[in-house]
């Protein structure tokens, strides 16, 4: 009787673990968004060969599956211009800036952003008098992002300032979906991570402060922004941050490739036990 009874708290246990599992997974699932009805025109491939760096690295493998990323994520996000005309370059590259950071995860899509803005030059930020190139909107900017063409242009042509304002206003879109933008991607971070991560990004920013880091200078702010700007760093030379800050390349690998990482615990797992 009691082991019945047991088994069954463990069925409905489990039932309600998967429940709640798949209610978290499938908010950020594709079960709602419009998907591609034609095939991936060549005129936005030509954009993506001549212009973005990640896309080239790829296996061709990976390639498609990035096209296809890219093409969702414009039939569900509108962008927009403002004051100027959007071109099919300006779509592609801010789609691709979209796509880069999440490429790594399956199944995931933007669910808090509905809107990009492109102003043609550096625009002022609502409500005050501040100049910007790039913005995460709030209030009743909420679900809308507005960049500057001229930033995004640069972002992608030059390959080695670990420079690009789409990658880094994405990181805080990703950053703020779990409510809060502070540095800390909660989806993505397993709570054994996030104290070691913290630890990371105060030695980082102390190098920062002190004039001793290739981390540019705007990371200090706060730790959203130091969030962003190494993911900048990241996604565009991986291998110079993996010499020049180990640590920080190890922790943001983990985070925006997990699969890497199942893999790499599932072989040290089987290692493990090949020495018994
Ligand atoms: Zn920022």
């Amino acid at each position: 009787m009691f082991n019945e009874i047991t088994l069954l708290l463990l069925l409905i246990g489990a039932v309600i673990g998967g429940l709640i599992g798949y209610s978290r997974w499938s908010l950020r699932g594709e079960s709602n968004l419009r998907m591609p009805e034609r095939t991936f025109p060549n005129e936005w491939r030509r954009i993506l060969q001549e212009k973005v760096e990640f896309y080239n690295r790829l296996p061709s493998s990976n390639k498609t599956d990035f096209e296809k990323r890219v093409h969702v994520f414009l039939l569900n996000v509108q962008v927009t211009g403002v004051d100027t005309e959007i071109t099919h370059t300006d779509r592609i590259l801010v789609a691709a800036g979209a796509i880069i950071p999440i490429f790594g995860f399956d199944n995931w899509h933007y669910s808090n952003l509905k809107e990009v803005q492109i102003h043609p030059n550096k625009f002022v930020i609502p409500t005050t008098d501040t100049m910007a190139s790039g913005l995460v909107g709030w209030g009743a900017m909420e679900g809308k992002m507005m960049l500057s063409r001229k930033a995004i242009e640069h972002g992608f042509y030059d390959q080695s300032d670990n420079k690009n304002v789409v990658i880094h206003e994405f990181i805080h879109v990703l950053d703020k979906q779990d409510g809060e933008m502070d540095g800390v991607i909660e989806q993505v971070m397993n709570e054994i991570d996030i104290m070691p991560w913290l630890q990371i990004i105060n030695m980082k920013m102390q190098e920062i402060g002190k004039g001793q880091s290739t981390i540019r200078d705007y990371g200090v702010t706060n730790k959203a922004e130091f969030l962003a700007v190494v993911s900048e760093f990241f996604f565009e030379n991986p291998e110079r941050m993996k010499t020049e800050h180990p640590a920080l390349y190890n922790a943001l690998n983990s985070f925006f490739n997990p699969r890497d990482r199942k893999m790499k615990i599932q072989n040290r797992f089987k290692s493990r036990r090949r020495k018994k």
